[in-house]
């Protein structure tokens, strides 16, 4: 069992406070990803976890144990870095195994450990060589074979991917997942990617200045995002997010644009909404799509629109849109054979709507 508990925890570098008091409990065995943009925090909070940096108040405690004064060596857990730094003058066995040296582990159990991490991670056959005669990718994994041998309960990640090139990351991404999934240790891995958080969390911690945004799992993220930063955040292209005004009569509600646009609120809900309220419409681009006559979309769900750039990606496209003077942006299946200026209906799947109140940002539809 490995559980890890952040309570009311603060960070304050000199008078500046940096992580404004973070509860988060990290259940045994699970990959959490904090994901944020740069300097939303996601390293302190990593550093708190491993010691490295002070706890201004509050406590870390890891099974129910509070490790605030408690040194980094004796935490029970790993840390891989971006910068893996590897000592070039050993090969890859003596970095592996460098760590259990210290600590004085018997020979025997040493060379038995790294050969075990050695199989698990495919690179038995490069223990003799030194790290320039190794790719980026085989450096990575000896740097991940260095946490496992010393068998920590807990895996901290930092930013490791972003030194590899896109390809090799996404190969790196699959088999971080495949060793959770194989040696099951609690994982929390910092990333500014939120594809990569999407592909490996169980759950995502969103944060945005030392704040937590929104925690869930990453279906839960994309499909019900609390506020606009987690709406634009997660997901690709980012949600078409604008500005409008909630119209509300008395048999329908509609929301209403600064041009001629205004869409109708699908009367199941909306009954929370005030008339003249400001919100901004949230509707991911692929709820927004080129439809023919035979849609079965309601009549009222589709819009004229002008075409202003088409981004083909072969097995989907992209189109930057004007409806009826707002810009929004729609992804299809498939190619579209469309041209800059031509005038299409787009179908918008109004099920998916989402209103953000425009001064608090918080979802209220
Ligand atoms: P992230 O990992 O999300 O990019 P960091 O945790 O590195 O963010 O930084 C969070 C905030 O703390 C930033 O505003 C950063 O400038 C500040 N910060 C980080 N380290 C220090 C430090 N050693 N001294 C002062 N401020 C720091």
């Amino acid at each position: 069992m490995t559980e890890l508990r952040f309570k009311d925890v603060i960070k304050k570098y000199g008078k500046t406070e940096v992580i404004h008091g973070i509860n988060l409990d990290i259940k045994d065995k699970e990959f959490l990803v904090l994901v944020g943009p740069s300097g939303c925090g996601k390293s302190t909070l990593l550093r708190m976890v491993a010691g490295l940096e002070e706890i201004s108040s509050g406590t870390i405690s890891i099974d129910d144990k509070i490790v605030n004064d408690i040194a980094p060596k004796d935490r029970g857990l790993a840390m891989v870095f971006q910068n893996y730094a590897l000592y070039p003058h050993m090969n890859v066995f003596n970095n592996m195994s460098f760590g259990l040296k210290l600590s004085k582990t018997p020979k025997p159990e040493i060379k038995q450990r790294v050969e075990e991490v050695a199989v698990i991670l495919g690179i038995e056959d490069l223990l003799t060589r030194k790290p320039h005669e190794l790719s980026g990718g085989q450096r990575q994994r000896v740097a991940m074979g260095r946490a496992m041998v010393r068998k920590p309960s807990i895996f901290l990640f930092d930013e490791p991917l972003s030194n590899l090139d896109a390809k090799l990351r996404i190969q790196m991404r699959a088999e971080i997942k495949m060793l959770h999934q194989r040696v099951n240790s609690t994982i929390i891995y910092v990333t500014h990617d939120q594809i990569e958080a999407m592909t490996l969390a169980d759950r995502i911690v969103v944060l945005k200045d030392g704040y937590i945004e929104q925690v869930g799992s990453p279906l839960e993220l994309f499909s019900n995002p609390v506020n606009t930063f987690v709406a634009g955040f997660i997901g690709t292209p980012p949600m078409n997010l604008v500005e409008c005004t909630i119209n509300k009569k008395p048999d329908n509600t509609f929301i209403q644009f600064k041009t001629e646009l205004k869409i109708p609120v699908p009367d199941k809900q909306g009954k929370d909404l005030v008339h003249d309220q400001k919100v901004i419409l949230g509707l991911r681009a692929e709820d927004l799509t080129p439809v023919n006559s035979s849609t079965s979309l309601p009549k009222d769900w589709i819009f004229s629109g002008s075409v202003m750039v088409v981004e083909p990606l072969g097995n989907e496209t992209h189109l930057h849109m004007d409806i009826m003077g707002v810009r929004m942006m729609s992804k299809s299946e498939g190619r579209q054979i469309l041209k800059p200026n031509e005038t299409i209906k787009i179908g918008m799947n109004l099920n998916e709507m989402h209103l953000f109140d425009a001064k608090t940002t918080r979802v209220v539809y």
